[in-house]
């Protein structure tokens, strides 16, 4: 009898918890807003993750996008690309009246002054629209947008946390374009008002009188010059020996920051900053040191910009979930067809290796798409150009001089400069020079180096010839 009772209880207790594991089932699919299935699922809407989107969904496949963001467009769109050349335009114009340029041209504007949150509403203005266009066009294509935080929940899963619950998306194919953040100074607290990084730089209240930057980087000189432009004593601190960043030929990168220089930018090269603080009075005191060691200095700004690089960001995404693992630099390590370890999971744009430009991201979007409906998968990375937009501007594709040099290529070089060029002279815009330098033996062309006015948009023709 005793047994029968125990026995009785058992079944009993097992219908009781098959009862609970089925209602917290049941609760989990209620606290989902839904489950969709899809083809493509990218999380991240920057210019990878959209126009992977648009791409997979003109392919025939069922696309979802899940953005963290409220707006679509990644950094580029929103505090990236789009803003910081809205302000380089701007900012270059009101130095060209304000200045003696237009004076010296004949054109006199009497009573020029700055309006700087008119200024900074058409940079919103832009960006507004442009965001807004990428909606317009998921629509137009049929990518359905989930606005939410992505994370992995399976090899062949998504969920996003929205702002009403959580949706699940069963997908056959997961693309990570989750882009890059800025990179923090240890120490230097960013408060995106005194201290900022370059999201606070493109909106700032009032132009600062004395800007310290640390990094003369692409985006460190494109955002000094913004304000230098603007009225700000400009001091660019950079721990390497030049200026422009990875990848800018020396020679051209010495005659660059010569003709910065001649504008009124200051730089501190082979320095590394030691500490920022805060005064009472609201300054910021910037301790550096020579690189090398030895030489201090305290330097006084009102506002410190930190403009060190950027990281890929792959926060609370999930990874662990599926097994992949990053790289020693915090990158998702991928095959030329952009696929993970995972076969169902690829990563493109930021997040993966290579340099961190938006063109380079839309070309490895739709590459990557196009490899999952069947097609070639191949990108040429020694033909993606990189550009600063500056005054002059500066452009190059492909190798510059040391690389050659490292790498043993024999090399001749072709150089000429815009002093010497009519166009320049009739616009009285002759500052820099093209450098093109080809191998020694074919004449193939190796490398192409433009700094001058409109290098950007010159560059494009030179790409066209070679490579
Ligand atoms: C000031 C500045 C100026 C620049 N100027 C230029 C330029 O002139 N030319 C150029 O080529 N490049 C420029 N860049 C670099 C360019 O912005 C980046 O290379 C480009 O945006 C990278 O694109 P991406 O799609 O890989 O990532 P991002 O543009 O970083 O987009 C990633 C998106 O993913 C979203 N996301 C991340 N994690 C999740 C998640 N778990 N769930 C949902 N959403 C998520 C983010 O919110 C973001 O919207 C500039 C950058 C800066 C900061």
């Amino acid at each position: 009898m005793q047994t029968w009772n125990q026995l009785y209880r058992t079944l009993a207790m097992v219908n009781i918890l098959w009862w609970c594991v089925r209602l917290s089932k049941y609760a989990q699919e209620c606290s989902a807003l839904s489950v969709v299935d899809a083809d493509v699922t990218v999380v991240g809407s920057g210019p990878g993750g959209y126009v992977a989107a648009i791409k997979a969904a003109q392919l025939g496949f069922k696309t979802v996008c899940v953005e963290k963001n409220a707006t679509l467009g990644g950094t580029c769109l929103n505090v990236g690309c789009i803003p910081s050349k809205a302000l380089l335009n701007n900012s270059y114009l009101y130095h060209l009246a304000h200045g003696k340029d237009f004076e010296n041209r004949g054109i006199e504007i009497k009573e020029i002054s700055l309006n700087l949150e008119k200024m900074m509403a058409q940079k919103s203005g832009a960006v507004k629209a442009l965001t807004g266009g990428i909606a317009h066009l998921f629509k137009q294509n049929k990518v359905t947008h989930v606005n939410g935080f992505g994370t992995l929940t399976g090899k062949n899963q998504v969920t996003a946390r929205t702002a009403d619950g959580e949706q699940v998306i069963n997908t056959k194919n997961i693309l990570i374009a989750t882009g890059s953040e800025v990179t923090p100074f240890p120490g230097i607290e960013i408060d995106e008002k005194t201290i900022v990084s370059s999201t606070g730089a493109l909106s700032l209240e009032k132009v600062p009188e004395e800007l310290i930057v640390i990094g003369a980087g692409v985006i460190g000189v494109e955002l000094g010059s913004v304000w230098h432009r603007l009225g700000s004593n400009v001091t660019a601190v950079e721990f390497l020996g030049h200026v422009g960043g990875m990848g800018i030929d020396m020679e051209i990168s010495k005659n660059f920051q010569r003709i910065l220089q001649k504008q009124g930018m200051k730089f501190k090269l082979g320095t590394k900053v030691m500490g920022a603080t805060k005064r009472p009075d609201g300054k910021i005191d910037v301790a550096v040191e020579a690189a090398a060691g030895g030489k201090n200095e305290m330097l006084t700004c009102d506002v410190l910009l930190v403009c060190i690089g950027r990281r890929p960001y792959t926060h609370n995404l999930g990874l662990e979930n599926v097994g992949i693992e990053l790289d020693n630099r915090g990158r998702i390590p991928v095959t030329n067809r952009f696929q993970t370890k995972v076969p169902s999971i690829y990563a493109i744009g930021d997040v993966v290796a290579g340099p961190m430009l938006a063109h380079k991201a839309e070309d490895e979007g739709i590459i990557c798409v196009e490899g999952m409906a069947g097609g070639a998968v191949h990108i040429d990375y020694n033909c993606v150009p990189s550009v600063i937009y500056t005054h002059p501007e500066v452009a190059w594709v492909g190798k510059n001089e040391e690389q050659l040099k490292e790498e043993s290529v024999p090399y001749k070089i072709g150089k000429f400069p815009f002093a010497a060029n009519s166009r320049a002279k009739t616009n009285a815009d002759t500052d820099g020079m093209v450098k093109i330098l080809s191998h020694k033996e074919t004449d193939r062309m190796l490398g192409a180096h433009i700094l001058g006015s409109v290098s950007g948009t010159r560059k494009s023709s030179l790409i066209n010839k070679r490579f």
